[in-house]
């Protein structure tokens, strides 16, 4: 049973930021609901209102402006998981991730603004958006910031959008069709799987064959995603090739092992990172299990 609460439905987000501001007591923001609604079950919060931003429409665009890519915070796993853009090419990384989040229904209700102010180690489109090295838009009556996500997510479950804040957008720079992505998760059950350890995978192909420049975003295995910037050091500037994947694959794990330290999950994840990473790499650049150009 859900507690008792007053519900709100604004319709607009000037009209959202508003009761945010004005309304006394606890609130809390309703989007997709995936998180919210077992936790208001389960009893662990009990706000005095929830604020619903189902009517929103304005939250739920995905544009291409000015070199950027702009998601709205309401934007669903599913139509994430379908859009044109990010079917292939560098932004695929994006759809491949929303579309291993867990069942049908909840691709349909979960919103990408959820999974981010949610924060979970292992919110599948965290390392993503990483790689992506997204911004998130906040707004709050009279005002907004835009910052890193990299810095928006504080650790497990926290970031730093205050209560009377909404985050309205993500963006993140356009990348050059020579680029390519790719998500690796290795997961639980299969349909309904929290990841326990997954690599989002972005390689930019320079003149002559060679990694331009190359971002790998790790998830579950720290408080917030990390970027694997040994591996990417080592990439950069040189030819995909399987003893290249190698070398890169090691850094990678070695990144896990510095991650996780003594925690029992270690040397489990530091094996396991292995696979996901060849299977990352292999998938957003073929040349590193072949060679050649
Ligand atoms: C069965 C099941 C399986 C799942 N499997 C996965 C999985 O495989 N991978 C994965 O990553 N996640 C998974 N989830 C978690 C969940 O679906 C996601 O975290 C989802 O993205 C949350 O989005 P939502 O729109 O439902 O958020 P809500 O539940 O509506 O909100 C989540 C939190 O974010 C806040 N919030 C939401 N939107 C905003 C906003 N725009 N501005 C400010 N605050 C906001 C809410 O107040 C709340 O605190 C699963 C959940 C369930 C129930």
């Amino acid at each position: 049973m859900l507690p008792p609460f007053d519900y709100h439905r604004p319709a607009s987000l000037a009209e959202a930021l508003f009761l945010l501001a004005s309304l006394p007591g606890t609130k809390k923001i309703l989007a997709g609901g995936t998180d919210l609604v077992p936790a208001l079950r389960r009893g662990d919060l009990s706000p005095d209102h929830v604020v619903s931003l189902s009517q929103l429409a304005g939250m739920r665009e995905i544009k291409e402006d000015k070199g950027f890519i702009r998601i709205g915070a309401l934007v669903t796993f599913s139509r994430l998981a379908e859009f044109p853009l990010f079917l292939k090419g560098p932004y695929k990384l994006l759809a491949e991730a929303a579309l291993q989040v867990g069942g049908p229904q909840v691709r349909n209700q979960g919103t990408i603004g959820g999974n981010i102010v949610n924060a979970s180690p292992a919110g599948d489109l965290l390392p993503p958006l990483t790689a992506l090295e997204a911004r998130v838009r906040v707004c709050r009556q009279g005002g907004e910031r835009v910052l890193p996500l990299a810095g928006f997510l504080t650790g497990p479950g926290r970031t730093c959008i205050h209560p009377e804040e909404i985050l309205a957008e993500v963006d993140f720079p356009a990348l050059p069709e020579r680029a390519a992505g790719s998500f690796v998760k290795l997961g639980r059950r299969n349909s309904l799987a929290i990841s326990r350890i997954s690599l989002a995978a972005i390689v930019i192909r320079g003149e002559g064959g060679i990694v331009e420049e190359a971002r790998l975003a790790l998830g579950a295995v720290a408080p917030v995603p990390i970027r694997a910037r040994k591996a990417e050091a080592l990439l950069r500037g040189r030819k995909p090739s399987p003893a290249l994947l190698e070398e890169a694959v090691a850094a990678i794990s070695e990144t896990v092992a510095d991650s996780l330290g003594d925690r029992p999950s270690a040397p489990y994840k530091r094996a396991a990172v292995r696979g996901v990473a060849r299977e990352a790499l292999i998938k957003a650049d073929p040349r590193f299990a072949s060679g050649g150009c």
